[in-house]
């Protein structure tokens, strides 16, 4: 991805570093060549050159870019779940992700993990991204989701004879959860996304209560993930999928819905990342009427949008780490609103704005494998910046208001906001 060269000051306003650390008022923020020279005070910044490109936020706001720990560039606001294998070609799913990038950039996203992908288009996606072909955050590609055979991902009938080609590697035992990861391995994914659990979504055969995978598949999935450097991750709702998860060795939780003490006390143990994703439930239960849903599944989807917030308000109390991801890309929960998530965790969860920002900037890029060069405005990182008009430390629903936006800013380059040029 492109970076800004020469010198670009930012002042004006205050500085949330992403650290956790208190905002720091009247500050300034230097970029040179495309990487964070100078955060502070802007009292303390050192002397820069005449010719630097000088950017006042009017009292405004220096952030990271957000960052979404679970991104589904490849859902494309389906009402129904099944539309996601067979409604589109992988030629117009491809398009339909490009998009929905360009939304998530423009939303303040610079960059962004993904919780899954239809096809193998997340790699591609990633690639594009990277070499300028079309905009969007930075992304951590997955691939096609595991899942075990008769699980909740497994929806298209036998006598369809048409498998799950898009969206979903069905595995039954240890060697096809192996021979599913070395299909990933050769399609180029980071993260192999897996179903441990059901979801309130299915409460026939695969609610949030039972397990789509045993235990011995997922530590062949992790072995075989790991031998090859790649991450492994899961939708995790049921308490003993959890626990089955961090038993196996997963490098991060999704959802996380139904945590017991034995899964938060070997979440600590190994400081495994959870991304609740969680707002999707609480919009779920709003809007299911709406579109359709069946009051079983809207009352399951109402057990466990309680049972995941008491989760993630005792994991992060407890010392550890969540990421702000939020599952968008189903009608009832559109791209476009990723923001949500944000607002959400303060007014219902009970987060304060520091901690979800926080999460949604330092934790996003841990979980990414990406610490060391984004999520935080430190001397040495990507410039990889929100600058906001107004405060969201404050009021963390400005985040939802896409006007407020200054400038989104990659690697120093300003993509999108009010500064940027509109598009051609
Ligand atoms: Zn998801």
């Amino acid at each position: 991805m492109r970076k800004e060269t020469g010198t670009t000051v930012i002042r004006g306003g205050r500085l949330f570093d992403g650290t956790g650390a208190a905002t720091v008022a009247d500050a300034a923020l230097v970029i040179d060549d495309g990487f964070v020279a100078y955060a502070g005070p802007e009292a303390a910044m050192p002397a820069q050159p005449q010719g630097a490109r000088r950017i006042d936020v009017g009292g405004g706001t220096i952030m990271p870019g957000l960052i979404e720990a679970h991104f589904h560039a490849t859902y494309f606001d389906v009402a129904a779940l099944e539309d996601l294998d067979i409604k589109y070609p992988v030629e117009y799913v491809t398009l339909l992700a490009a998009a929905n990038a360009r939304l998530a950039l423009q939303c303040g996203y610079t960059a962004a993990r993904s919780g899954g992908s239809l096809f193998n288009i997340d790699v591609w996606l990633k690639k594009a991204l990277e070499n300028d072909l079309t905009p969007g955050p930075r992304l951590v590609a997955s691939g096609r989701e595991i899942c075990g055979v008769g699980g909740l991902m497994d929806w298209n009938p036998d006598f369809r004879r048409i498998g799950m080609e898009g969206l979903v590697l069905l595995v039954n035992g240890p060697d096809e959860a192996r021979a599913a990861v070395r299909k990933l391995v050769k399609d180029g994914v980071e993260w192999v996304k897996t179903y441990p659990t059901g979801d309130a979504a299915a409460p026939d055969v695969n609610d949030h209560h039972t397990l789509c995978m045993t235990l011995e598949e997922m530590r062949a999935v992790v072995a075989t993930a790991h031998n090859h450097g790649l991450k492994v991750t899961g939708h995790c709702r049921a308490t003993e999928g959890i626990t089955n998860a961090l038993k196996a060795g997963y490098d991060a939780i999704e959802h996380g819905t139904f945590i017991d003490d034995e899964g938060l006390d070997l979440l600590l143990a190994r400081d495994v990342p959870c991304v609740p994703a969680l707002y999707f439930e609480k919009v779920s239960v709003e809007r299911g009427p709406e579109f359709g849903l069946s009051q079983r599944v809207i009352d399951g989807h109402q057990e466990t949008l309680d049972g995941g917030a008491e989760s993630a308000r005792r994991i992060l109390r407890a010392g550890g780490r969540l990421g702000m991801g939020g599952d968008y890309g189903f009608a009832w929960n559109p791209h476009g609103d990723y923001a949500k998530e944000l607002s959400f965790f303060v007014d219902f969860v009970g987060l304060s704005p520091l901690e979800v920002l926080k999460c949604a900037t330092k934790t996003g890029a841990e979980i990414m494998g990406r610490g060391h060069d984004l999520g935080t405005l430190q001397k040495g990182k990507l410039a990889d910046v929100l600058l906001v008009d107004g405060d969201p430390t404050t009021d963390i629903r400005l985040l939802q208001d896409r006007s407020r936006f200054i400038a989104v800013i990659q690697g120093g380059v300003v993509k999108a906001g009010r500064m940027a040029a509109p598009a051609g």
